[in-house]
């Protein structure tokens, strides 16, 4: 990094620095992932100072609501946010999804009209590609999508779409040319969930949460003009998306870890368990781990920072800090003891950090691509293995 540029982000660190000292607010979540319209009040008031500061939706340009920051600049803001202990709003599939496809592949106007609604929170999108016989295989949904003149009517069913009960927006693969060929005839288009012909069933999971849910859409009625990156062109805008989802993270992924390692290293004190030569062989190998993922977050940042595009290195770190946190989930479970297997009586499962890692490491391996996928495509665009 030249002088210049040094100096520059260290000014930065020191405007966040004081910027958070002065605007924090108490009482904040840890988790900044804001999914649905309804947040605490504390919440709803550290969204409004970052707002004002223009600090949400941080790598979108400015012109469209964004805070206009490269990698560097992000990193140091996560890292900032981390050590002061407030949480970094990312405002769910609005920003980390269906933002970066529009800026991508929609039109300016699109942008213009699309991109400031999510960040003034008008629109809460949620994520409609999986259906029940189109997951790994997504470019085989069945849902329709018929054009008539300047609408579209759609009909079909999509599931495990995560927050949808919370969303007034779901961008859906749909197919508008059954004729075509598998991977063209698919287009991708904003559609609203309310007064629409939009079943929402949550699915009850095994803590009691309903974070995931069918949506049934009958008859649907969306825009043209809402169809991003012109129709048929569904499968190019749809590869964006899920680069996006993958690449999410990459610079505060091991925060959070760090976190749930600190949290389970003071209940193991606590319980007088860390003289146990297994639980420290444990704890040990979840920071190796944590530590692992930090430096390869650290050598994505270099690469995107060097200007080069997402490719399938990001694939790999995908994998590797979902495995790692997969792992870790497994390892807080055996170190905590018999404590982690007691439960409260009541009719929801109350989860503790370690339960909290062990489901969140399992579904990690899943979304955004499993990791048999992710290994498919690394032994064939990385290593040019052949496909059978
Ligand atoms: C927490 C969570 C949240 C989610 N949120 C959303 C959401 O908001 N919106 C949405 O659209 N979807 C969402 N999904 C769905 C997710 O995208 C799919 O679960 C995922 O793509 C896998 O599809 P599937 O469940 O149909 O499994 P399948 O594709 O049926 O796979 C079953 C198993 O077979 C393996 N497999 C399949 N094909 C191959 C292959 N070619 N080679 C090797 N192995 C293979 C898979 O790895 C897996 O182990 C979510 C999933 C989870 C876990």
């Amino acid at each position: 990094m030249n002088p210049d540029e040094e100096r520059r982000l260290t000014e930065f660190r020191a405007t966040v620095r004081r910027w958070v000292a002065e605007n924090r607010v108490e009482g904040l979540p840890k988790d900044g992932d804001v999914w649905t319209r309804e947040v605490g009040p504390e919440m709803a008031e550290w969204l409004e100072r970052l707002r004002r500061r223009g600090w949400l939706c941080l790598h979108w340009p400015v012109e469209y609501g964004g805070a206009g920051m490269g990698p560097l600049e992000l990193a140091v803001l996560d890292e900032e946010f981390a050590v002061a202990g407030v949480p970094r709003p990312m405002l769910g599939f609005g920003e980390a999804l269906v933002g970066p496809a529009i800026i991508a592949h929609g039109t300016e106007e699109q942008r213009r009209r699309l991109l400031p609604r999510i960040v003034s929170r008008e629109d809460v999108y949620c994520q409609g590609f999986s259906e029940p016989d189109a997951g790994s295989d997504l470019a085989g949904v069945r849902t329709r999508g018929v054009v008539d003149g300047d609408t579209l009517t759609i009909t079909g069913q999509k599931t495990w779409t995560s927050e949808a009960h919370g969303a007034d927006m779901c961008f859906v693969l749909c197919r508008t040319d059954p004729d075509a060929p598998k991977h063209k005839g698919l287009s991708f288009v904003l559609v609203p969930m309310t007064g629409n012909g939009v079943e929402v069933r949550p699915i009850r999971q095994m803590d009691g949460r309903r974070d995931y849910s069918e949506v049934y859409f009958d008859g649907s009625r969306a825009q043209v003009a809402d169809v991003i990156g012109g129709l048929g062109n569904g499968w190019k805008v749809t590869m964006t998306t899920l680069g996006a989802e993958r690449s999410m993270g990459y610079a505060f992924r091991h925060f959070e870890f760090l976190s749930e390692f600190r949290e389970v290293l003071e209940v193991v004190r606590k319980d007088g368990r860390d003289g146990d030569p297994l639980v420290r062989q444990g704890m040990a190998e979840a920071y190796t781990l944590l530590e692992a993922v930090r430096f390869l977050g650290r050598s994505e940042l270099d690469r995107l920072t060097a200007s080069e595009p997402e490719g399938p290195e990001m694939i790999m770190y995908k994998l590797l800090w979902s495995e790692a946190h997969r792992r870790m989930g497994e390892i807080y479970m055996d170190v905590v003891g018999p404590r982690a297997a007691l439960r409260p009586p009541g009719e929801d499962y109350t989860v503790d950090t370690w339960h909290d890692v062990l489901f969140k490491g399992q579904a990690e391996t899943i979304y955004a691509g499993t990791s048999e996928i992710q290994r498919n495509i690394i032994a064939e665009r990385l290593l040019g293995l052949p496909r059978r």
